[in-house]
């Protein structure tokens, strides 16, 4: 997606600490028709596969994918960080470190919304070291779901997670049929801090 690279490197940030901020277009405020062009990337890019469901965490994955599924038509799940009284009934749990906050939160979905016959599409703002990624590719294993893919919107390349969920792909340890999911990083970014 080399539109969303040219907006990195017109209005992305670099912060201490290997922190990319893209609150102008992204994480804060958000442009729209630019979330709309990665939804219709990220579509022709898993376009062969029977993807039925989004998953991505709060918050700020949400509104990518809200706009990614309205190119898939299918609906969105948002893993929760924290309890809350509206999550009631039996849940998945996985334990994310988090690489903004430097702390450890529990992500958490209703056993409700993943079932064995999904077929999940993963999607979220950042990869760095894939905590993140791996908390929620558990929470689909759990369910006995499928991850059909993996839909990133800015890799950090000079963080392991891509390195290490791709050799995890490619030795299948997420289930079997993960042999064949397709990673996918659309604005995989070498930042000099
Ligand atoms: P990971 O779990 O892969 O270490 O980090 C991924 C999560 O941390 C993403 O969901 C994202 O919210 C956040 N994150 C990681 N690196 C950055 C960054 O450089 N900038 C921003 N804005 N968020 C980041």
């Amino acid at each position: 997606m080399n539109f969303l690279e040219e907006r990195i490197a017109k209005d992305g940030i670099v912060k201490e600490g290997n922190v990319l901020k893209v609150d102008s277009f992204l994480n804060h405020q958000m442009d729209i028709k630019l979330l709309d062009e990665m939804g219709a990337e990220f579509k022709r890019r898993f376009a062969n596969k029977p993807i039925n469901k989004i998953l991505t965490i709060e918050a700020s994955g949400i509104g990518i994918a809200c706009i990614a599924a309205q190119h898939f038509d299918v609906p969105v799940v948002f893993a929760k960080k924290s309890q809350s009284i509206n999550l009631d009934g039996e849940m998945y749990v996985a334990e994310v470190e988090s690489f903004t906050h430097k702390c450890k939160n529990h992500v958490i979905v209703s056993k409700k919304f993943l079932t064995p016959a999904d077929h999940v599409l993963i999607i979220d703002d950042f990869l760095a070291n894939g905590c993140a990624l791996q908390g929620l590719i558990q929470i689909v294993q759990a369910a006995g779901a499928t991850v059909e893919g993996i839909g990133i919107a800015i890799e950090k390349g000079f963080q392991s997670g891509g390195r290490i969920i791709r050799n995890a792909c490619h030795r299948g340890r997420h289930g079997r049929r993960d042999r064949t999911h397709r990673f996918s990083s659309s604005g995989r970014t070498e930042l000099k801090s």
